[in-house]
C-alpha cells in the first residue's frame, strides 16, 4: 500500500514533535489532524475519524494511558504511543490498556514512518482477508467473517483491536499447528520488533480475555510453555 492513504490523528502537546511528525507525515503525503490534549484527542478521534492515531502518554490533562481506554469504548483504530516512558512497565500498560505498538522517545523520523507502515500493512491484512473466497472461519463457537472484518464468540459480536485480529486470524489459518514465539512475533509484527515475547504475551492475554469464558483455562487457543500457541480446533 502506497504512503499516504490514510489519515493519521497526532496526539502531542510538544509542538516541536508535533511539527516534526506533522512534517514527516507532510512529506509523505499522509493526511493529519492534530491535537495537544487528551480531551481534544477523544473528540478529534470521534468526529474526524481518523485511521491511525499517534499518542503521546504525557499530556497535559489526561495521560494517554487513559485516552487509549477512552477511545477504546468505541474504537479499533490502531494507536502507536510516541513515549519517553520506555521502561518495560509502561510500555505493557500502554499495550495492555489497547495500544497496537509503542515507539520510544526519542525516535527518528525514519522509524516512525516504518512504524506507520507496518501498522497500514495490518489494515491492509484485514481489507486482503475481505478478499479472500473462503470468507468464514467456524471453530466451536468460535466464527470470523474475513470479508465483514468481524469476529463473534456464540453468536455475539466482539471488538478486537487490529492487532488481537490479525493474532487471531493467524493462529486460525494455522489451527492445529503450534506457531512458535517467533513466528508468531515475524509474522505480526515483521522482522523491526524480533523477540518482544512480553508484548506478545500482552496482545494473547487481551485477546483470550474476549474470546475465551476463562482465560486461566483456554479453550480455543493453547500456550505450549516455551514454544509458542495453538487453536484447538473445538
Ligand atoms: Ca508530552
Amino acid at each position: 500500500m502506497p504512503d499516504g492513504t490514510h489519515t493519521i490523528l497526532v496526539v502531542e502537546d510538544d509542538p516541536a514533535v508535533r511539527n516534526l511528525v506533522a512534517t514527516a507525515l507532510d512529506s509523505r503525503g499522509y493526511r493529519y489532524a492534530t491535537a495537544a490534549t487528551g480531551q481534544s484527542a477523544i473528540a478529534a478521534a470521534a468526529t474526524t475519524n481518523p485511521d491511525i492515531m499517534l499518542l503521546d502518554l504525557g499530556l497535559p490533562d489526561l495521560d494517554g494511558i487513559e485516552v487509549i481506554k477512552r477511545v477504546r469504548t468505541w474504537s479499533t483504530m490502531p494507536i502507536i504511543v510516541l513515549s519517553a516512558r520506555s521502561n518495560d512497565t509502561d510500555k505493557i500498560e500502554a499495550l495492555d490498556a489497547g495500544a497496537d505498538d509503542y515507539l520510544s522517545k526519542p525516535f527518528s523520523v525514519g522509524e516512525l514512518l516504518a512504524r506507520l507502515r507496518a501498522t497500514e500493512r495490518h489494515l491492509g491484512y484485514m481489507s486482503d482477508d475481505a478478499a479472500s473466497q473462503q470468507s468464514l472461519f467456524e471453530n466451536g463457537g468460535l466464527c470470523i467473517d474475513y470479508a465483514a472484518g468481524t469476529v463473534s464468540l456464540d453468536g455475539n459480536e466482539l471488538h478486537l483491536t487490529p492487532m488481537e485480529y490479525k493474532l487471531l486470524c493467524l493462529l486460525a489459518h494455522n489451527i492445529d499447528r503450534v506457531l512458535t514465539h517467533q513466528y508468531i512475533l515475524h509474522e505480526v509484527w515483521g522482522t523491526s520488533q524480533d523477540g518482544d515475547l512480553a508484548s506478545l504475551r500482552v496482545f494473547m492475554g487481551t485477546l483470550r480475555k474476549k474470546i475465551e469464558e476463562n482465560p486461566s483455562r483456554p479453550r480455543y487457543i493453547q500456550t505450549h510453555v516455551g514454544v509458542g500457541y495453538r487453536m484447538v480446533r473445538v
